[in-house]
């Protein structure tokens, strides 16, 4: 009888297809086999567990320099192992750079931080902000090395691109074969309004979001939408936060559009009443788009449900409380972001699928399958022969009271403080090694690998 490094036995392995009782049997990094009664070097005992791929986070920010003195709070060794707590096995950050640096040197110096550091797998998106627009003719040589999505802003000063350059980059992504990804908010009249309230002395955090309007993001999806129309390239839109967003995706993708969707557990889970908590509490959870009204974070199920958006990702990016309360007397100055890159997952499952708003298999479709058939992670997101052997068990009766007690994120907040979720990774295992088990850390610093990654031709 053929002997395995590692075998899971018992386990419902669950797809985004299906869901069937099944041993896997690991050699080496891989899935080796599919079967019955398999037998292994070491033996997990799944009875009762679901078996799921190693969930897949497209958007996070780990050790994101934002302004002169501040970076975001995880790095590439904590960020990755709370991610890896939570049963992600593969992460998506993002390269900036300097108004004066070469992409390539931007590549090579982001990854010279992460290789090293990382504790499962990971892939970066090139930025190309305002600045970059000059560099066009590097981004072959950007593609070529593996990072071949490109992260362009409609929003914030020195990213934004005004339309003429959105064209143009979105045509030099095309000529590459690459995907352009987007962070779609209107940054013309955002400014402007933030200008207006900053002037009338409404500074506190309860203004961010009227700063940043619903209508303003649905006309930046929909700009964004008929500009990519136009370069003829597909579009990935990040962090849709609202219904005016989720119909123009939805209108787009009926007519047969190459267009995907994301959406995050923020805005699928909290609303903007946290914003009207008194003093540092209410700039906790500011973030770009803003959390959003309860309606908004309905629709946004509906369009996981419906199939109107395409994938869930976090857009993790921590600010601890001191650095939160920065911008306590001007919301502007706030450092946007939240904490989710190790809740996601289980989140996804307790309020999606326990609270019969997706199937199991839409669970692993948004959170696996769809983000690694769009990112060109080809032997990731789902449970097959000659596939990563990154894969989770997954104990859907395990109850775990998320706070900063029981989460890994290395910051001193989460905003699903005393969340009760029920189905937590019981273990998590990275190319055949667990990385995680029952709530310990085996894994080490640097054993994660830079995943190249051509995109799939849409
Ligand atoms: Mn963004
Ligand atoms: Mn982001």
């Amino acid at each position: 009888m053929t002997q395995f490094d590692l075998v899971i036995k018992n386990g419902t392995i669950v797809t985004a297809d299906t869901a069937y009782q099944a041993d896997v049997g690991v050699r080496g990094e891989r899935i080796a086999v599919i079967g019955e009664n398999l037998s292994g070097a070491r033996e997990i005992d799944a009875a009762g567990m679901l078996v799921t791929p190693g969930a897949i986070d497209v958007h996070v920010h780990l050790q994101m320099p934002a302004g002169s003195d501040l970076v975001s709070a995880d790095d590439f060794f904590t960020g990755t192992r709370a991610a890896a707590f939570g049963g992600t096995t593969t992460v998506i950050d993002f390269v900036e750079a300097e108004v004066d640096q070469l992409l390539m040197d931007a590549l090579s110096a982001r990854r010279a931080e992460a290789d090293g550091r990382v504790v499962i797998d990971y892939g970066l998106h090139m930025t190309i902000a305002e600045a970059d627009i000059a560099k066009l003719d590097q981004v072959p040589a950007v593609a070529q090395t593996g990072c071949a999505s490109f992260k362009l802003y409609l929003a914030y000063e020195g990213f934004r691109l005004d339309d003429g350059q959105f064209v143009q980059a979105l045509e030099a992504v095309r000529d590459v074969g690459g995907l352009p990804i987007v962070h779609a908010e209107n940054g013309a009249v955002i400014r402007r309004l933030v200008e207006r309230y900053r002037a009338e002395g409404r500074t506190d955090p309860r203004w961010h979001p009227l700063s940043r309007p619903p209508l303003m993001e649905g006309e930046a999806v929909g700009r964004a939408i008929n500009l990519s129309m136009l370069a003829g390239v597909p579009l990935y839109i990040v962090h849709v936060s609202c219904a005016d967003a989720v119909a123009r995706v939805a209108a787009a993708r009926a007519e047969g559009l190459p267009i995907y969707g994301e959406t995050c557990p923020q805005y699928l889970l909290l609303t903007e009443a946290l914003y009207e908590r008194p003093g540092a509490e209410g700039a906790l959870p500011v973030c770009s788009p803003p959390l959003r009204s309860e309606a908004n974070r309905l629709r946004l199920w509906a369009a996981l449900a419906r199939g109107e958006l395409q994938t869930v990702g976090t857009d993790h990016c921590p600010f601890t409380r001191a650095e939160k309360a920065r911008g306590l007397d001007d919301f502007s100055r706030i450092p946007g972001g939240v904490p989710a890159i190790e809740a996601r997952f289980p989140l996804l499952y307790a309020f999606g699928v326990r609270a019969g708003r997706i199937s199991l298999s839409r669970w692993i479709e948004l959170c696996c399958t769809t983000p690694a058939h769009l990112f060109g992670l080809e032997r990731k997101g789902t449970i097959a022969v000659g596939y990563d052997a990154d894969l989770v068990i997954f104990d859907p009766e395990r109850k775990v009271r998320l706070s900063t007690e029981t989460l890994h994120e290395n910051v001193d907040w989460t905003p699903f403080e005393g969340t009760e979720v029920a189905g937590w990774p019981a273990v998590t295992i990275s190319r055949g090694e667990v990385v995680v088990e029952n709530g310990e850390f085996h894994g080490v610093a640097g054993r994660g690998r830079f995943v190249a990654r051509a995109v799939t031709k849409m």
